[in-house]
């Protein structure tokens, strides 16, 4: 599962910010997950439920949002979705492509105390 690898980095980063931000209670944590990386939710839930036991964010609520991949295609420059029409340029059939988004996964803010 990689799940646990990422959650780690998250509670890592939110745990510095709280602490930059004299937060010392995490409340919330607004992840942005990217389609492209095959994170399950609830497993990535999970995992930072597990990992967060006995820190800041042990009660932390996590609030995710997807984001759709995004593909750019070299060949005639135009941008579509994954999800509809994959690896493959819709435009000029090209496969010369490569995802600008979507392979991401963010911690975007977090709330606390
Ligand atoms: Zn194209």
């Amino acid at each position: 599962m990689h799940e646990f690898g990422f959650a780690q980095q998250i509670l890592f980063l939110a745990q510095e910010t709280a602490r930059l931000n004299g937060i010392s209670k995490i409340s919330k944590i607004k992840v942005i997950l990217g389609e492209q990386l095959n994170i399950m939710p609830e497993a990535l839930e999970f995992a930072l439920c597990v990992l967060g036991k006995g820190t800041m964010a042990e009660t932390a609520a996590m609030l995710i949002e997807h984001r759709k991949a995004k593909i750019q295609c070299d060949t005639c420059a135009i941008r579509y979705y994954w999800a509809e029409y994959g690896y493959r340029c819709p435009e000029c059939g090209s496969r010369d492509i490569r995802i600008v988004e979507g392979t991401e996964i963010i911690m975007e803010y977090l709330e606390g105390e």
